[in-house]
């Protein structure tokens, strides 16, 4: 017999233990706690943490998630929050997340709510070169699934020396900076296989390498997502359209009199 999986009835979360309880998330909202997601930045050579957009040093993760915590969980009335956390046993890496639980004690309650570590490069620390930065991936669009794709893959390449060394909020997307030219190439055609968009890539020289006198190049990927897949069907106006080839364009066939049409 396959075991009852219990779910919190609020969020449908997974795993609950008791019947009809809510999750740790949920009951600390019940009970006038307010955050939202509780993601602390730190930087995985140095410590260093990003609170109220600076970077504060910290002498173990637990105080950097303290901090990071105690400023995003806020409440009203005069009750004290004591938060302590359990860290995963783990490394933290660059360009990885870790989920962790964090324990908040409030009034004479207990609640656990989910929180994750973001590892990254400070500013600090990206300035001494150590970690080279050599070309950037810009995502366009992107789905969750294809940033988590990408996270995924940078993970499984971190011992050969790949990471993120930093990540840009852009308007539409996302930049990452990534430590090496030639998995970026790699990456991008796996991209490219996987996911149906738009794809460049362009090199331009950056520097000269003054102790190799070797030219340095930095590579721009750049990949915007497209919503469609061969088969599916969208609407354009009144039109039903099936969508047929993907490729620089988007083609396909309207379904009531079979014209072939491009969406973009
Ligand atoms: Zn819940
Ligand atoms: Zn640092």
């Amino acid at each position: 017999m396959k075991k009852l999986e219990r779910f919190c009835p609020r969020c449908g979360k997974k795993g609950i233990s008791q019947e009809s309880a809510l999750c740790g998330a949920c009951a600390a909202l019940a009970a006038g706690l307010e955050f939202k997601e509780i993601i602390v930045t730190i930087c995985a050579y140095c410590g260093r943490f990003r609170l109220r957009h600076k970077w504060v040093e910290s002498k173990t993760a637990d105080d950097a998630v303290a901090a990071v915590a105690s400023e995003k969980i806020k409440h009203e009335g005069q009750q004290r929050t004591q938060i302590s956390s359990s860290l995963p046993h783990k490394n933290i890496n660059p360009g990885i997340d870790l989920d962790f639980d964090i324990d908040v004690s409030f009034g004479r309650e207990g609640y656990r709510v989910p929180g994750r570590i973001r590892g990254t490069v400070c500013p600090y620390c990206s300035k001494q070169g150590t970690p080279y930065f050599e070309g950037v991936l810009q995502l366009r669009s992107p789905s969750n699934e294809l940033i988590s794709y990408v996270r995924n893959d940078i993970a499984k390449h971190q011992s050969r020396g790949i990471f993120i060394t930093k990540e840009i909020p852009e308007r539409d997307g996302i930049d990452f900076q990534i430590s090496s030219n030639k998995y970026l190439r790699a990456l991008g055609k796996r991209i490219r296989a996987r996911f149906s968009g738009e794809f460049k890539e362009s090199a331009r020289l950056f520097t000269r390498d003054r102790q190799t006198s070797k030219d340095v190049y930095r590579l721009s990927v750049y990949f915007r997502l497209r919503p469609y897949a061969v088969g599916q069907v969208v609407k354009k106006g009144e039109r039903e359209i099936q969508i047929t080839s993907i490729g620089k364009r988007v083609c396909g066939i309207d379904i009531k009199n079979g014209k072939k049409v491009f969406l973009e």
